[in-house]
């Protein structure tokens, strides 16, 4: 092994944090947790024979270093060549979407009544494909079903419905979903026990937790990573929340997000195109992790979500709902 050149698979990236790392493989979307000494390695001597590393340290650490290389070839983090190949250790790493906007959410409670068709006719036009509905309370099953109809024949791809128990039976969501495909996921809150189920193209996840407005977003849980090419990528360069969001609040005024108090008027008056070119909305899409306090010296920042609502001082300040200490290496409680 030691005469061989070492080089990362292409989708494999390491994060240092401030007292450990991950290793992702964004392709297969999994990761570990690496000692920094590693990732310093691997940073440092990617594309260089395994023994050039040798000499730069004491013999009492060869046992260690082979180790790691060993832990990293089992992983198929890296691979092992006879051969130099030329490689760029300094890619710069961009994300760009031709679209418009990225994702959208709309809120819904009992008492909103804005509207909804003109809301989603301006996203569909431009080109949004992600859309959040969320439903709190118990919303009349026509205006559910209203709403769901006016998403027909639109350039959407990817619907998600966040739901009160017992409002449709488990019979009448499949039906929802057989009869508007884009539905890909419904979120069930308030359910006795947590699970989650495949309805044909679609998930359905049923949950203990009760959703009551907007006040609940922001939450930061490990089991909301997601380690994944694009994901990396725009966290990399723009905010992992914000970026091309548009959003609706349960009285009708158009935001960057439902939580904001801040809102461009009520949608019944304004045109979003011409909201989403300002600066003024376009403020928070370059607030990077790289450029939040406690997000940058984390290790999990290019695979975590955010949130620029909930925070912990101004804007630039960890997520309040994070937990999570990387100068500890804790989740606290
Ligand atoms: S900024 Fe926070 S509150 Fe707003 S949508 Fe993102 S996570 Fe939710
Ligand atoms: S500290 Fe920041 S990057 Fe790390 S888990 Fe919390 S929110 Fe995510």
């Amino acid at each position: 092994m030691k005469n061989k050149y070492f080089y990362l698979y292409t989708n494999v990236v390491p994060v240092r944090g401030f007292k450990r790392s991950i290793i992702c493989d964004l392709e297969r979307g999994k990761y570990d947790f690496i000692p920094n000494d590693l990732f310093d390695i691997v940073k440092k001597f990617n594309g260089k024979k395994i023994n050039s590393i040798f000499d730069k340290f004491k013999k009492d650490n060869y046992v260690v270093v082979l180790e790691y290389f060993n832990f990293l070839v089992k992983k198929e983090y890296i691979y092992l060549s006879d051969n130099k190949i030329g490689i760029s250790n300094n890619k710069k790493i961009e994300f760009e979407h031709p679209n418009s906007l990225l994702n959208a959410i709309i809120d819904v409670n009992i008492n909103s009544n804005y509207n909804f068709n003109n809301f989603i006719k301006q996203i569909s036009e431009l080109n949004c494909h992600y859309l959040q509905i969320r439903f709190y309370g118990l919303v009349d099953k026509l205006k559910i079903l209203e709403i769901l109809n006016y998403t027909k024949s639109t350039n959407l791809r990817f619907i998600q419905i966040i739901i009160k128990k017992n409002i449709f039976s488990n019979k009448k969501l499949y039906d929802l979903i057989l009869k508007h495909p884009r539905i890909r996921s419904i979120i069930v809150f308030g359910c006795k026990v947590s699970l989650s189920k495949d309805i044909y193209e679609s998930k359905i996840h049923y949950t203990k937790d009760i959703i009551t407005s907007c006040n609940q977003c922001g939450i930061i849980d490990s089991d909301l990573f997601s380690v994944n090419i694009d994901n990396y990528r725009l966290s990399k360069n723009y905010n992992s929340c914000l970026y091309k969001k548009i959003s609706i609040d349960v009285n009708g005024k158009v935001k960057n997000c439902p939580s904001m108090l801040e809102n461009y008027g009520s949608i019944n008056k304004i045109s979003i195109e011409k909201i989403i070119k300002t600066e003024n909305f376009k403020k928070f899409d370059k607030i990077t992790k790289d450029q939040i306090k406690v997000c940058k010296d984390c290790e999990f920042r290019y695979i975590c979500t955010d949130c620029r609502v909930f925070v912990e001082g101004n804007i630039h300040s960890k997520p309040l709902k994070c937990n999570y200490n990387p100068y500890k290496t804790k989740w606290e409680i």
